[in-house]
């Protein structure tokens, strides 16, 4: 058999979900199926199922800077996403490592999960403002999110843009507001990506299935496999919408809560 030539190399630094739904576990798989290589840095070890989060354990910073330096050295990297932190040190630390290289850069700026349990310490938020935020080629908040980044309570279409303007004055170049915990909203999933001068709405419809763990960790390697493809961030964040909308449609029961995004639809 002949050697295979090599796949785009995508590095997710994020935390690991032991139930495989959200972090590590769904930037891997679906940077496989939009035919990426994914490499991972691990920042937390969690014990997690459907029904939550059970414990939570940060790694030690050498552990994150390790890791990060095995990969970049030898292997190399075209696009870079971010996910769970956990503390103010080892956001710090990913934004210094993150600040030494050209691989655009996806920032998932994850806070609580879906079942509430607390994924970064409130004390890293400023980090993830004046450090983390300014090395992002593209920032992707939820609503949550950007509320406790930026005091911006989103309701209306006019909201958004206040939000994304507060966002972008961190430092990054691009950022997707993700719409889709939006009450009320006429059964579509509405996000706006811009970088202060374009400005896109992505719409997609909205299913009506619970089984949504992991979509946010999913829409950002989307578009880091997207990204480390060649494509400029409108058609990637786009083509990653898609694939999450997909995702979510197939999302399937697993356990007695929540269960996950699907990522063989
Ligand atoms: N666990 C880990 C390690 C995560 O990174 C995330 C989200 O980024 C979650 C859990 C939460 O996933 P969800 O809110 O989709 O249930």
């Amino acid at each position: 058999m002949s050697a295979g030539t090599a796949p785009p190399r995508v590095l997710t630094v994020a935390g690991s979900d032991s139930g495989g739904g959200a972090g590590i576990q769904a930037d891997l798989k679906t940077m496989l199926a939009l035919g990426t290589h994914g490499m991972s840095v691990v920042t937390a070890v969690t014990a997690q199922n459907s029904l939550g989060v059970q414990g939570a354990w940060p790694l030690p910073v050498e552990a994150v800077r390790a890791q990060y330096r095995s990969v970049v050295d030898d292997i190399g990297v075209q696009a870079v996403k971010t996910g769970m932190l956990a503390s103010a040190e080892l956001v710090d630390a990913v934004a210094d490592l993150l600040s030494g290289t050209r691989a655009p850069v996806v920032v998932d700026p994850v806070g609580v999960s879906k079942h509430g349990d607390a994924l970064l310490a409130p004390s890293a938020l400023d980090s993830v403002r004046t450090r983390l935020l300014p090395v992002a080629t593209v920032a992707t908040p939820n609503l949550d999110e950007v509320a406790q980044l930026t005091g911006v309570r989103v309701e209306s279409e006019q909201d958004f843009r206040r939000a994304a303007e507060a966002l972008l004055e961190f430092g990054p170049r691009w950022v997707v507001i993700k719409g889709g915990h939006l009450a009320g909203d006429m059964g579509e999933a509405v996000d706006l990506l811009t970088d202060g001068s374009q400005e896109h709405w992505l719409r997609a419809p909205r299913y009506d299935n619970r089984h949504t763990h992991g979509t946010g960790c999913t829409l950002a390697s989307a578009i880091a496999a997207h990204l480390a493809q060649g494509r400029p961030v409108p058609a990637a964040v786009t083509a990653a919408k898609e694939y999450v909308t997909g995702a979510i449609a197939a999302g399937f029961a697993l356990g007695g809560g929540i269960g996950p995004v699907d990522h063989g639809w």
